[in-house]
């Protein structure tokens, strides 16, 4: 009889029917009529099944009475419609193997609640837990539900580089990728010398695959990286990773407008996704982790996003009367906690905010008439603020090379990206939707090292 996984099992009907499940004890209580019951859980979906042990199995004193919280069991019994409150079927147990014991003097995880820093502390074990089981399986769904949603729209799947030599956003706080000796680098006239590194000149793990992802858009009309990026930002917020996942489309033929249309179908899909196919880990977030997440997901599914532009939002937050930790001026960037007034407090709903000023935005982003601002988009959602950065790209080349002088980069370094606008240059536009940040908001956990499996912070990198 070869084993089922839980969920299927608790869907079955056929009582009578020999079944096999195999998984780790969450519970096990011990009747005083001389049989026990063990809550087994498997990972499969949310809940576990429960298992009856009677007394008289031949194991019961050597191994049943000694299966504690985390160890391992494969059982087989009878598929037995459940008598108690809480599950509808349950199995009678014929035969119990215990295949690892977990010391309940060591074993970390008791049954009472832990916070979840405590968690972090044991990131091996934390996925047993409802919580990253729960976390585990919705961010899953939003893997998937990625590629399903791209690949239904004719977008190719792109596999861009961890390593390079560009700086996408032109801003520094990268991760440098050496293997010269750090003790004894060897060194020329202007210090350390990165010609006899590995790749002959300085390298970095890539912040973005937003320019190796336009090269493709611009010979195969629409594609998405979905990969690891990477920001050395001293930042200790709880929306930020050193390590993180992105996904990026980008498109040939198209402008910001596009470009919103796609960004904020692709947001509503993920949330209906979640909605369709994650029913009890949602229930396990709405009544433990953040009350209402599954009407205000429901309502974002189903609802418009707003469409505001940066002066407009500026404008609004200047007329709130709110007194913000960071004063809100045009020409300054839009801090979390404007954001987050904006999608929360001004529209209740998730906010679309279009056309910010060239001054702090990235030297891609197209120029607009006004000669101050940039065809440049960011998707706020309530809770967690920005989730999508995104824009319509430079296409001329002379505003492209003009827009790089401006910002002191090197043209030369980028003479690849630049060659792009010298043949066959068309408008095109794309955006980045970091994963975390969705998990975020669909589950309502608070801290972002919670929805990643192993969180990379300042002066963190266990496991
Ligand atoms: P923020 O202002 O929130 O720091 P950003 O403007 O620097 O983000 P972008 O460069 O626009 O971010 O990146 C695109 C998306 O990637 C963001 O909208 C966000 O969802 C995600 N993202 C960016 N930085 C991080 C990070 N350090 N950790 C997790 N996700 C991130
Ligand atoms: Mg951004």
């Amino acid at each position: 009889m070869s084993r089922q996984l839980i969920k299927y099992v608790l869907e079955r009907e056929d009582y009578g029917a020999e079944v096999t499940v195999a998984g780790w004890v969450r519970t096990r209580r011990d009747s005083k009529g001389g049989f026990s019951f063990i809550e087994l859980y498997d990972g499969s979906g949310f809940s576990g099944i429960q298992i009856i042990a009677d007394g008289d199995l031949p194991n019961y004193e050597s191994d049943v009475l000694r299966l504690t919280i985390g160890s391992a069991a494969r059982i087989t019994g009878v598929l037995t419609e459940s008598p108690g409150k809480g599950q509808r079927v349950e199995i009678k147990a014929t035969e119990v193997e215990a295949i690892g014991f977990a010391d309940p003097e060591r074993y970390p995880l008791q049954k009472k609640r832990m916070s979840f820093e405590a968690l972090r502390d044991i990131a091996h074990l934390r996925a047993r837990t409802n919580a990253l089981g729960a976390v585990a399986r919705v961010r899953n769904a939003l893997s998937y539900a990625t590629h399903r949603f791209y690949q239904d729209r004719d977008f190719l799947y792109l596999h861009a580089p961890i390593i390079t030599a560009s700086d996408a956003e032109g801003a520094g706080e990268m991760f440098r990728v050496s293997t010269l000796n750090p003790e004894a680098p060897p060194r020329n006239d202007e210090g350390i010398d990165y010609g006899q590194d590995f790749f002959g000149r300085p390298t970095f793990l890539t912040v973005s695959g937003q320019l190796n992802a336009e090269t493709y858009a611009l010979a195969l009309d629409r594609v998405y990286t979905f990969g690891p990026t990477f920001r050395a930002e001293n930042s200790n917020t709880r929306r930020h990773l050193a390590e993180f996942w992105m996904i990026e489309p980008e498109m040939a033929f198209a402008d910001l407008n596009d470009n919103a249309d796609l960004a904020e179908d692709y947001v509503q899909y993920l949330v209906r996704y979640v909605l369709d196919h994650c029913g009890d880990d949602l229930e396990f977030f709405n009544k433990w982790v953040e009350e209402g997440i599954i009407d205000q997901l429901t309502a974002v599914a189903d609802s418009e996003f707003e469409r505001i532009t940066y002066t407009k939002a500026v404008e609004l937050l200047e007329e709130s009367g709110e007194s913000f930790e960071y004063p809100v001026r045009w020409g300054a960037d839009l801090q979390s906690e404007h954001e987050r007034y904006l999608t929360e407090k001004v529209f209740n709903r998730p906010v679309t905010v279009t056309d910010f000023p060239f001054d702090f935005k990235a030297f891609y982003m197209r120029r607009n008439d006004d000669g101050k601002t940039v065809a440049a988009m960011d998707v706020l959602v309530p809770g967690v603020g920005e989730i999508i950065g995104g824009s319509q790209r430079e296409e001329r080349l002379d505003v492209l090379a003009d827009s790089m002088r401006i910002k002191g980069m090197d043209e030369d370094h980028y003479w690849w990206y630049l060659d792009l606008r010298r043949f066959g240059s068309v408008p095109h536009a794309g955006f980045g939707l970091g994963l975390e940040r969705v998990v975020q908001f669909c589950t309502g956990m608070q801290n972002i090292r919670d929805v990643i499996p192993f969180p990379r912070t300042p002066r963190n990198a266990e496991y």
